[in-house]
């Protein structure tokens, strides 16, 4: 079997999906992207390309090798990204020309159901309470939601307060059975961090995700110290070296993105090294279908797995949804706030193809906004 194309198509609200064919009739599917910068992680997708066309679409773990250290120039949201979706696509192929979801590949399910959450609120969220019970009616055992809007870099005592007022509405609103997440998207400084979450240590957060931006891994340890809260992050790192930081300051929880890093290949890889240092896993996952189906691969087959984010209804998908893109949506159906074993060879969705070449080239140029404080100067979206 040879790989004889790779095409792509950006298609709203904000995806890029890769399509890798073969000579013997065999398609894979990816979904790489980075939010924001789809335009440029489709023009590094079709150069990584030229180095799969015309070879065998099986051996995966040669083309990531290449595909990711090939060039001398290596790493970063973009390349990995791109890489990542050529990786779930390969992946993908691999599955159907054996006739077998990938996660049976990766050493078969180690679990029957995933337990996923649900997003609630926007960028400044309100109304937490009445979004939770939604979320709870429609029965997600879990939700996450962002803790603070525009931040200071040093929080007022009125900051604290907001912070533990959302955090308090969703406890309340949850009971005590069932779980929600804080992301906090870097926002804080490492000394608000270390002020801010003691004080949500009483209302038992899963996790709160990603208190300081990535970057401040060197000083992540002060955080976990100063935080009886597990700390959750990884969605900004995009491999194993970029990983390790994090896991050694201490983190509970890695958020890989089968999108970013690296695929299927790359995540695989991460969660055995979390298993290292008994951390779990939470793969990010705010985009499409088939970075979701390729989530839930590595979900059945990782045993340190602990939660799965998607993005059913997240306030990002304007003018699409996840379910739009598959023939049959009934793969992603929950039961109980949980998703079932996909069983259908390969990452286990059919792409809607007719739907994805229709929809392509109507993507808005979705970017983040760009905050500012009161002051006019910069701040963390
Ligand atoms: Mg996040």
């Amino acid at each position: 079997m040879k790989i004889t194309r790779v095409e792509t198509f950006a298609v709203p609200p904000r995806w890029l999906f890769c399509r890798v064919e073969t000579d013997e009739g065999v398609v894979g599917w990816g979904e790489p992207v980075v939010e924001g910068r789809a335009a440029t992680v489709r023009t590094a997708v079709h150069e990584l390309a030229e180095l799969l066309v015309g070879r065998d679409p099986l051996r995966i773990e040669d083309h990531w090798q290449v595909m990711t250290k090939g060039s001398f120039y290596r790493g970063g949201p973009v390349l990995s990204s791109a890489v990542a979706g050529l990786d779930q696509a390969l992946w993908d192929i691999a599955g159907k020309a054996l006739g077998v979801p990938i996660h049976v590949l990766l050493g078969g399910p180690v679990r029957e159901r995933v337990r996923a959450y649900s997003w609630i609120g926007g960028d400044e969220p309100a109304d937490i309470a009445d979004a939770v019970r939604a979320q709870v009616e429609a029965g997600f055992t879990a939700v996450k939601m962002n803790a603070c809007g525009r931040m200071n870099r040093m929080a007022t005592a009125a900051d604290v307060a907001d912070v533990v007022e959302r955090a308090t509405a969703a406890r309340e609103a949850l009971g005590p059975e069932r779980d929600f997440a804080l992301d906090f998207h870097g926002r804080f400084s490492v000394a608000n961090a270390r002020r801010v979450l003691p004080h949500l240590a009483p209302l038992h957060p899963l996790f709160v995700e990603e208190p300081v931006l990535p970057e401040y891994a060197h000083r992540l340890d002060e955080v976990v110290a100063a935080s009886p809260v597990p700390i959750a992050t990884g969605e900004r790192l995009y491999s194993r070296t970029d990983a390790l930081p994090a896991l050694e300051a201490g983190v509970a929880v890695l958020q890989p993105d089968l999108s970013h890093a690296g695929g299927i290949s790359e995540v695989r890889r991460l969660a055995s090294l979390a298993e290292t240092f008994d951390v779990l896993i939470a793969p990010h996952c705010p985009l499409g279908p088939v970075s979701l189906a390729a989530s839930l691969q590595v979900a059945f087959s990782t045993p340190n797995f602990l939660i799965q984010e998607q993005s059913i209804g997240i306030h990002y998908n304007r003018g699409a949804e996840v379910l739009d893109y598959v023939v049959d949506p009934d793969v992603f159906r929950f039961d109980e706030g949980h998703l079932r074993r996909p069983l259908g060879p390969g990452l286990g969705i059919e792409v809607d193809e007719r739907e994805v070449r229709r929809a392509d080239g109507s993507a808005p140029d979705w970017h983040n906004p760009v905050w500012r404080h009161p002051d006019g100067s910069f701040a963390e979206w």
